[in-house]
């Protein structure tokens, strides 16, 4: 509401258009803007002002809205319809990215574990078909909820050219505040799904989304979920500080842990994961990696399959090369081109 007035102030002559799940819920709420517009006509908007720059990873939506009861989450209260695009679609959306040289495809949609849903298909349906195309690109999955991670996904990944990336949104590793926010699981599970994947993939990127005090996360519980970080393979988090959410169930608990506790339990943890982070990258100094180049002729930089955004050392006509880590510092990784 804020950044809308500010826009409103600080560009009169333009027409200002509000949009995303808060104006669904509530459009008479922004109705100071000029307009107000669902999801759907934003990104067709969006498609018409901002054409897509020239990229070599694709981003394929595969599915729309979840049914998950998570307390803390208005998703589910805004899309809760879950809407699979078919298989047919898919595939030729995938013919279409190969033919326009793209060498990434990511596959992403509201909640990827919930695919096919709507049509009595799972995930798992569609990467056996997709382990059907001999000229498909190196594939990667967004962000993955854990409890669709099993043995049998795992190994149609392995038959597939994936990028050794999984982005978990755990929230907590608290049994209390995980039952609390009704996900479903417990730490004990997160142990099987952190071992399941390093049992299967080297050097693999784990990522993961964490809300920190949640109501109810006393120093305690958030000490479960600061050890099961430290201890487990992480290479990337983001970090949420709780904010309750009007029609979430979670809303009726309030907000009890105070502002400054939150802030200094991302800190904690953000402090945590760059050196996690660090050393994840300093063993992979001397290893040669497949790196795609998403902007040829201005950055010099490109990402490997395990999610490392490596500076090369010259620019290069390719999209995707051969690359060898040399060196790191705290950020940055640094390579050179292969030849
Ligand atoms: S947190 Fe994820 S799984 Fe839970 S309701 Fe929201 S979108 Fe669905």
């Amino acid at each position: 509401m804020r950044k809308l007035r500010s826009a409103l102030r600080r560009y009169p002559d333009h027409k200002v258009i509000a949009t995303g799940c808060a104006c669904r819920l509530t459009p008479e709420k922004y109705s100071i803007a000029h307009e107000v517009i669902d999801n759907i006509e934003r990104n067709i908007l969006i498609k018409d002002i901002f054409p897509e720059p020239k990229k070599a990873r694709y981003f394929l939506k595969i599915q729309d809205g979840c049914n998950g009861k998570c307390s803390f989450c208005i998703v589910a209260k805004v899309r809760e319809k879950v809407e699979s695009k078919s298989m047919e679609q898919i595939l030729a959306e995938i013919d279409w990215a190969v033919s326009h040289r793209y060498q990434e495809i990511v596959i992403v949609g509201a909640n990827i574990g919930l695919y096919g849903f709507d049509m009595s298909q799972r995930l798992v349906d569609l990467l056996k078909k997709l382990c059907k195309i001999s000229y498909l690109p190196r594939i990667r999955l967004s962000s993955l909820e854990p409890r669709f991670l099993n043995e049998e996904i795992v190994q149609y990944l392995k038959d597939l050219p994936f990028c050794r990336h999984f982005h978990l949104p755990i929230q907590s590793a608290d049994d209390d505040i995980l039952n609390k926010m009704n996900r479903q699981y417990d730490r004990g599970y997160l142990e099987k799904i952190m071992s399941l994947v390093t049992k299967h993939f080297n050097d693999c990127a784990i990522g993961a989304d964490i809300i920190v005090g949640f109501p109810g996360e006393t120093s305690a519980k958030f000490s479960n979920t600061y050890k099961f970080i430290k201890t487990q393979p992480f290479t990337h988090l983001h970090i949420f500080p709780y904010s309750p959410r009007p029609l979430t169930s979670a809303y009726v608990y309030g907000d009890p842990v105070d502002r400054a506790t939150k802030r200094s339990r991302l800190w904690q943890l953000t402090d945590l994961i760059k050196l996690k982070n660090h050393n994840f990258r300093e063993k992979l100094i001397g290893k040669t990696f497949d790196v795609v180049i998403e902007e040829t002729d201005r950055i010099k930089t490109g990402l490997t399959d395990n999610y490392i955004r490596v500076v090369l050392d010259k620019t290069d006509k390719a999209i995707k090369t051969p690359v060898q880590i040399t060196r790191i510092t705290a950020s940055k990784t640094f390579g050179v081109i292969v030849q």
